[in-house]
């Protein structure tokens, strides 16, 4: 291969060290991923949230669950990353001693708290997205990209434990890691979408059915703000048999590519990008015949790609799709032309697309 030419000369000028600077940072962001999952871990802003007050370092340390010799000094340099991420503040106090408190940031990284009968648990957190995504059964693929575009065969995840979600049915440990981060992004997404465009899509509706619904928040905040839909949450049996008990919620396990359970709408949230546009097509042929053709509807709640967009989480998207081809084999985030192809080939003429301030967005199909 033919060396770039310029890249020398081209080196000592103010943007190329703009360029260099650039190329560093990516080079070591996953330093922000593992400080963020170390926090979380720490419970650091567990800690400074209920706390009374900005806190010292040894107080924090002294905090730390389950740390039989907490060092403060290895924490004082995590933490000023994160304070440096914003995700924590840091002030020097009249002692020259710095006072560590928490941010609108670091409340996304809370754990929930333990369900009880009077509390669900329901706290806005992304922190088992964060524990989950940086598991080394989630991460350890993305060393393998170069490998599966040079060869093709199976999604680097799929290559080491087999299809993620049969993977799941045959080790608790990954499927309450996955189901606990499906859980608390989906709460977050469908109470954006209810506070949205909740009455539009759902007032009319009598019932409705969660396609690879996981453990069912996601329906059962549905039925919550709308207490006359009946609900039905559809998943594999190895999910069903964890989720727990919704009111107005019917659990149902089984093979969404045999048969999709009958309701007046369908809602898939983040099923339809695990997969190649041909099971999709399967797919959603069957979401067609789960529904009325009169009055019926799908809604697929997932991302719709804008490679250039400048929407709050367009960047994110176009990362998800990378995420996607290390994890599912055929899984992709798709652009709208994509999702139109494929909602004609099931048999879904008319769709419209709602943007909300989520990662996903509303996609509403009809059948003719
Ligand atoms: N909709 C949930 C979960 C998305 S993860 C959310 O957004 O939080 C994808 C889900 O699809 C998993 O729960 C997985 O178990 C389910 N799934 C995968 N294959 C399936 C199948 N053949 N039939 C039914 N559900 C399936």
């Amino acid at each position: 291969m033919a060396a770039v030419k310029g890249a020398i000369l081209a080196a000592d000028n103010e943007a190329s060290f703009q360029d260099q600077a650039e190329i560093w940072k990516y080079m070591l962001n996953f330093g922000d991923s593992m400080a963020l999952k170390c926090a979380v871990e720490l419970k650091l802003p567990d800690i400074l949230h209920s706390h009374d007050g900005p806190m010292t370092l040894s107080q924090i340390a002294a905090a730390i669950p389950n740390a039989p010799s907490p060092q403060p000094s290895h924490l004082f340099r995590v933490l000023r990353l994160l304070v440096r991420r914003k995700i924590f503040t840091a002030e020097e106090g009249d002692d020259g001693e710095t006072f560590y408190g928490p941010t609108n940031l670091s409340k996304w990284l809370l754990h929930e708290p333990t369900p009880t009968a009077d509390n669900d648990a329901s706290i806005m957190t992304l922190a088992p997205m964060l524990i989950m995504e940086n598991n080394p059964w989630f991460l350890d693929p993305w060393h393998k990209l170069s490998e599966f575009i040079r060869e093709g065969g199976m999604a680097p995840f799929e290559k080491e434990h087999g299809y993620m979600f049969d993977f799941a049915g045959k080790n608790p440990l990954f499927n309450k890691l996955l189901n606990n981060a499906m859980a608390c992004t989906a709460r977050i997404t469908i109470r954006t979408i209810l506070s949205r465009c909740g009455d539009a899509l759902f007032s009319g509706v009598g019932s409705v059915v969660d396609v690879g619904g996981g453990t069912g928040n996601f329906v059962s905040e549905i039925v919550k703000s709308y207490p006359h839909i009946k609900g039905i949450n559809f998943d594999r049996s190895h999910v069903i048999s964890t989720a727990p008990t919704y009111p107005g919620v019917t659990h149902v396990g089984g093979d969404m590519f045999q048969e999709v359970p009958s309701a007046d709408a369908v809602v898939t949230k983040w099923v339809l990008h695990d997969w190649g546009d041909e099971l999709c097509v399967k797919l959603l042929k069957n979401c067609r015949k789960a529904i009325p053709e009169k009055g019926g509807k799908l809604i697929i709640v997932d991302i719709v790609v804008e490679a250039d967009g400048k929407g709050l989480f367009d960047d994110t998207g176009v990362v998800f799709d990378v995420l996607m081809l290390a994890h599912n084999t055929g899984g992709k985030e798709r652009t709208e032309k994509e999702w139109k192809s494929l909602l004609d080939q099931a048999g879904f003429p008319r769709y419209t697309i709602t943007k909300i301030p989520a990662l996903q967005s509303i996609i509403e199909a009809y059948p003719n």
